[in-house]
């Protein structure tokens, strides 16, 4: 089943795996970086969100929403926080972060008052304009 080895998804061991469906997989990430922190994973060799099919986004949500109401639920977690990077693995994925009531809130290690904390190109509003009327156009 691996395509290309390690892999995030095809190497999961049965201990990890929380749940899964026809096309998504549940399990613990493997580098957690807190205690709970989940991934909701396409079984299939796809890396972006707009790779898979509107079935796999619907099934991945869903998984990850009862999921993270679970946990909610049962480990006395505030809520979760969801990422999607997809830098380096072949399958697309969210992490399921959870925040406890007592953990600092992540918002403000990732925006300031004056928008995305590190150094980004200027924002240029003709750009903003070209790319707004590019999606409103399809
Ligand atoms: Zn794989």
């Amino acid at each position: 089943m691996t395509e290309t080895s390690p892999c995030l998804v095809c190497d999961l061991g049965d201990a990890d795996i929380i749940q899964q469906t026809d096309n998504v997989v549940a399990a613990y990430y493997t580098n957690a970086i807190k205690h709970g922190h989940f991934i909701v994973a396409v079984k299939r060799h796809v890396p972006t969100f707009g790779d898979i099919t509107p079935d796999e986004a619907a099934e991945l949500l869903s998984v990850a929403q009862q999921l993270v109401k679970k946990s909610e639920t049962l480990n006395a977690v505030e809520k979760h926080y969801l990422v999607a990077i997809g830098d380096v693995d072949a399958h697309f994925h969210i992490h399921c972060i959870p925040k406890l009531v007592d953990d600092p809130k992540l918002g403000p290690h990732v925006m300031s008052p004056n928008g995305w904390r590190g150094t980004l190109p200027a924002r240029k509003e003709e750009s903003v304009a070209e790319f707004v009327s590019t999606m409103k156009s399809v």
